[in-house]
């Protein structure tokens, strides 16, 4: 069942690793299936090199698999949250890629800083808020799809396609498995962007080089006289 859907939800994990966004085991891409009722997710802790696309799991919306020989993702509860909540999402992917992480665990929302920024999130990045100790014993993976959707009750989920959660990492959606990827690989270049933007903005200007070090070096190399390297 599925076969379609199961071939988009693997190739958008395998993209998840070529995109240098998850390493190990650390991540997953699932789709929806509006038709059905049913979700497609990567199976949990299997190689991305020994996966398959016969290996994806499928589940209902209350997360009970309904075809697949695996275990499916242990976050997709999560995953499922998006798919009861967010109208017209069909695809989630969730890192740990390393600059959108680091946000979550500084726990800052990444403001919009520029055009890049603004041509795939309307308005910053949201965060959401900390899980508290009951919910993450009793249904810590429901729960952080809860603390998700909570934080989106006055946003639009396909204008604002990802959010970072506090002391975690970022999830992020869109109206297909590869359109939640490439929300994914959007997010972490925003990210480093915004990153490297504080710094330069913070940093005093560097002294520069001393001009007469760098005419020398010029003219040794490109000079009437110049002396570096082999005579030819
Ligand atoms: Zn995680």
């Amino acid at each position: 069942m599925l076969e379609q859907l199961k071939e988009d939800v693997f190739k958008a994990n395998q993209r998840l690793v070529s995109s240098g966004l998850v390493v190990l085991t650390w991540g997953n891409a699932s789709g929806f299936d509006p038709a059905t009722g049913l979700v497609v997710i990567k199976p949990s802790g299997v190689d991305y090199d020994r996966m398959t696309a016969a290996d994806m799991v499928v589940v209902d919306l209350d997360g009970k698999v309904v075809e697949g020989n695996l275990r499916p993702s242990s976050d997709t509860a999560t995953h499922i949250a998006f798919y009861r909540n967010f109208a017209g999402v069909k695809g989630a992917v969730h890192t740990h890629s390393v600059e959108a992480t680091a946000w979550a665990q500084a726990c800052r929302e990444i403001p919009a800083y520029g055009t890049t920024h603004a041509d795939t999130f309307h308005g910053p990045v949201p965060l959401t808020r900390i899980l508290t100790e009951q919910e993450v014993t009793e249904a810590y993976e429901a729960n952080t799809g809860k603390v998700i959707v909570e934080r989106f009750r006055d946003l639009e989920p396909l204008a604002v396609p990802g959010v970072l959660v506090a002391g975690h990492a970022p999830f992020t959606w869109g109206r297909d498995p590869q359109d939640a990827v490439d929300h994914a690989i959007a997010l972490e270049a925003i990210a480093k962007m915004a990153r490297l933007t504080e710094a330069v903005n913070a940093a005093k200007p560097a002294p520069g080089l001393v001009p007469y070090v760098g005419e020398k070096h010029y003219q040794r190399k490109h000079g009437k006289n110049a002396y570096y390297g082999q005579i030819r």
